[in-house]
Formats: structure tokens, C-alpha cells, sequence
């Protein structure tokens, strides 16, 4: 390979605290009417004076120890000014000189193998607020309105080293991330809702030539899938054009979702002066040893320890202890399932393959089952009531009405047949007709038992117990020697 690919992020992710950064308006206002969660503060009316919100600093700080940050014990906030019609203030606050926090990193995993993701970086700001074209599109609509509802609302901005070096560690790198953020309930980490946005900064090096491409930031991949998309896009254009010898512009590109490929939004252009300055209405914020060692103290179980601990402890593969507890949801109910069946890898893999596919499929992230369905279908299975192919038959229904199994299949009319005269006589019924099979059975063809067993699931329809048709058959054939 002679080509590197090299990759940084900035993400934002959105704090769900209740109110605003630095006022008291309520913060969650994704389905609210627009400019109805809206003061004197956070539109920057003469003479209206911000308070910080103490939730923002401890969640900001509960991300950055999650990010194995350094904390600082003093940090600042500062103004950035520009001009833009979201923005009514004229500025925003932000932490530029002195962030809360620097230095972590985390780990990922890539086909089984961990690599380290410095983070250079992480601050507080505030959220600008946000304009609504008509027609949806900024090129054709006659006007434009702002809604201020976002204005204010708290920001952890996270910028990591350029440690990535493929579209497909990027993605993974903001899922992993995305994981952290829901375990700390911090935030919800909705992408499709703006949550958590992420922008790219790509370039690619030609190793042969030890020239390095300039970089291309990559803007508007609001899902998972497409920041891998836009950045396999972004690098496949890199590299083309340094094997035709073309100069890579430095410029900002977003993803166009209808047409699947990057296009330029703004040119060369010089490093904008944004004329940073200490803000002046909030005094510094300085974070105690004891206020730290607090919020350590009360920090979740995070996913890279709970792979870890069921490993240990439930004796699973680090696959299934990575896939689990990627959703703390689904690590959750794992653990309670495990509880009422003690039985760890069954109920991983059912829960890997069978439920996972169920989510897959509808969509969802929400698990409509409780523990007691899943134990039920595994004692029904148990008891030999039904096969594993039935259960995996039954189980969407189970999963999308949230019926339990027994009820399933009593209104399906599936119940396994365990009545061993019943099966005897269907045995018995074969050996008669078949006066040869039990002949060639006698002279050594043991496999011919196959046959036996296949003639009882024909005339039950296969809901016969599997391992009693087998007992049984084997029981005649031997007895009839
Ligand atoms: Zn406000």
C-alpha cells in the first residue's frame, strides 16, 4: 500500500442537562414550536447576564474522565465573534485558551485488535441557534427563518490527534463514543437529531513520493453509515488526484445525501480571525480536587470494564462481551437474563443472533421483552417441549407482540410432541411397512435409523422431540433383533 489515509475528528456532542449553558431555559427542545425556549440571556439582549449551569461542568468533566482526560483545575470561558443570522449575540461562548480538559484518549477495537485514539482536546460551548429555508434548500428558498430554541444549549466539543487512518475506524471510533456518552447519561447521542455531530479532517499520504495531500475538512455526516461513506468518498477523490498529479485544494466539503459523493461548500480561504477574547460576564471555573474525586466516585461501570468483567465472569468470548456491551441496554438485560437461566453463552448467542436480528430489522433500539420471556423459552426448551428450531420459529412473534412463548404457542398450535406411546406407535407403524429397513438395520446399517426418524417428523410435521424420536427409534430397532 502506498497510500496513508490520516484522520481527525471534532465532534459535538449535545449535553442533555435541563436547562441551558448559561440561562434557565429547559435544553431539550427538539420537538418544541420554534422560539418558545428563549430569554433575555440566551439571545444576548442588552444587559442580561449568564450564569453557568454547574450540571454542564460536572457532565463535561464525567466525559472527559470517561476520555481518560486530564482535567484542569482552572478553565475559562471566551468569547468567539462572527456575524451569522443564527447566531443573535454576535459571539459565542466557548472555552478556546484554557479548555475544562486535555489529553486522553480511547481505545477502540478493529477486528479484534485495540488501537488508541489520542484526544487532543475537550470544551465546553454554547449551541447557535438555527435557520429553517424555505423549500429546504439554502440555494433556492426566497427567505429564511431562525429558530433561537438551540441558542445556548450546553456543547462538549471533542478533537482528537489524527490517530485515524480509515473511513472505518472514524465510524467506529464516534460509535464507541457515542456508547461512553449513553452509559454516563449525558447525552442521547442522536445523531439524526444533532446530538452528536462529527466533522472529519482527511488527508492522504503517497508513501512513494513522501508527499502528504492538504486537508479537506468533511462536514454534514449526520449518521453512522455516512461518515463512512463520505469519508471512503473523500479519500477515493484524495487519492486520485494525487495519482493524476492534481493539487488537493484545502477547503471544506459536505456529504450530499442524495447524490452519495462530497461537494465543496468553501474554498481556500485563510484562517477566519474570530477575535477570541476572555469572556468578561463569567468568571473562570475552577474545578476542585474534592469535586472530582466526587464525580470519579460516582461514575458507571463503563463498557471497556464490563467486557472485561463478563469475560471473567460469565465466561463468554471477548466477542460477545464486546458486542453486548456495546448497548447498555442490551449488557443490562443480558445480565438479568443470565440470572434466571444460568445459562451465559446460550443466552449471548440468542441474544447476538436471534434478538439483534429482531432489532435489526424493526429498527429499533428498544427491547419490548422482559428477562421472564426469554428464561420461559429457555425452560420450554429444557423440558423438550420444543426444539431450538421452533424457538427460533416463535421468537419474532414473541419479540414484536411481546406475548410469552407459552401463549405463542398454544395459539399456534406448535406444542413438541414428547408423549412417547404416540411415537412408539408411529415407529412401530414404520417398521411394519418397512419390513426391510429393520432388515438392513440388523445386518450392521446403523444409519439406516435416519430413516426411522425422518418418518415420525413427517407424519408429526416436525414437532416431534428430536432427541425422544431418536431414544425411541433406536430402543425398537435394537429390541426388534
Ligand atoms: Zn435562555
Amino acid at each position: 500500500m502506498s497510500y496513508r489515509t490520516v484522520i481527525g475528528l471534532e465532534i459535538h456532542v449535545q449535553l442533555m442537562t435541563k436547562t441551558k449553558a448559561f440561562c434557565s431555559c429547559r435544553a431539550d427542545v427538539f420537538e418544541l414550536p420554534p422560539n418558545t425556549a428563549i430569554c433575555p440571556v440566551c439571545t444576548g439582549q442588552p444587559g442580561a447576564l449568564p450564569v453557568v449551569n454547574s450540571s454542564m461542568i460536572d457532565y463535561a468533566a464525567k466525559i472527559a474522565l470517561a476520555l481518560n482526560c486530564e482535567i484542569h483545575e482552572y478553565s475559562r470561558f471566551d468569547r468567539k465573534n462572527y456575524f451569522y443570522p443564527d447566531l443573535p449575540k454576535g459571539y459565542q461562548i466557548t472555552q478556546y485558551f484554557y479548555p475544562i480538559a486535555t489529553s486522553g484518549y480511547l481505545d477502540i477495537d478493529i477486528d479484534g485488535q485495540t488501537k488508541r485514539v489520542r484526544i487532543r482536546r475537550l470544551h465546553i460551548e454554547e449551541d447557535a441557534g438555527k435557520l429553517v429555508h424555505e423549500g429546504d434548500s439554502i440555494t433556492q428558498a426566497q427567505y429564511s427563518l431562525v429558530d433561537m430554541n438551540r441558542c445556548g444549549i450546553p456543547l462538549v466539543e471533542i478533537v482528537t490527534e489524527p490517530d485515524l487512518s480509515s473511513p472505518k475506524e472514524a465510524r467506529l471510533f464516534v460509535e464507541k463514543l457515542r456508547t461512553i456518552l449513553r452509559y454516563l447519561e449525558v447525552s442521547t447521542g442522536d445523531m439524526e437529531k444533532g446530538a452528536l455531530r462529527c466533522d472529519a479532517n482527511i488527508s492522504v499520504v503517497d508513501e512513494l513520493k513522501d508527499i502528504q495531500s492538504n486537508r479537506v475538512e468533511v462536514k454534514n455526516m449526520n449518521s453512522f453509515k455516512f461518515i463512512e461513506k463520505a469519508l471512503e468518498y473523500e479519500q477515493q477523490r484524495i487519492i486520485e488526484a494525487l495519482k493524476n498529479g492534481q493539487n488537493v485544494e484545502k477547503e471544506t466539503r459536505g456529504w450530499d445525501l442524495s447524490s452519495k459523493i462530497t461537494i465543496s461548500m468553501r474554498g481556500k480561504e485563510e484562517e477566519s480571525d474570530y477575535r477570541y477574547f476572555p469572556e468578561p460576564d463569567i468568571p473562570p471555573v475552577i474545578f476542585s480536587k474534592e469535586r472530582l474525586e466526587h464525580i470519579k466516585s460516582s461514575l458507571v461501570e463503563l463498557p471497556d470494564q464490563k467486557i472485561e468483567r463478563f469475560i471473567e465472569f460469565y465466561k463468554i468470548p471477548r466477542y460477545d462481551a464486546t458486542v453486548l456491551a456495546m448497548n447498555k441496554e442490551i449488557a443490562d438485560f443480558y445480565e438479568a437474563c443470565v440470572k434466571q437461566t444460568n445459562k451465559p453463552k446460550e443466552v449471548s448467542n440468542w441474544i447476538m443472533t436471534e434478538m439483534l436480528r429482531e432489532m435489526k430489522q424493526l429498527e429499533t433500539e428498544q427491547i419490548s421483552i422482559t428477562p421472564m420471556h426469554i428464561s420461559e423459552l429457555f425452560s420450554l426448551m429444557d423440558k423438550g417441549e420444543i426444539s431450538i428450531k421452533m424457538a427460533k420459529e416463535i421468537f419474532p412473534e414473541i419479540f414484536r407482540t411481546g406475548k410469552m412463548p407459552s401463549q405463542v404457542l398454544e395459539e399456534r398450535g406448535m406444542k413438541q410432541i414428547s408423549d412417547e406411546k404416540f411415537i412408539e406407535q408411529i415407529v412401530r407403524k414404520a417398521m411394519t411397512q418397512n419390513p426391510k429397513a429393520v432388515e438392513q438395520y440388523k445386518s450392521g446399517k446403523t444409519n439406516i435409523i435416519g430413516y426411522f426418524i425422518g418418518q415420525v417428523m413427517k407424519e408429526t410435521k416436525g414437532s416431534a422431540n428430536p432427541q425422544l424420536v431418536n431414544d425411541i427409534v433406536k430402543r425398537l430397532l435394537e429390541g426388534s433383533t
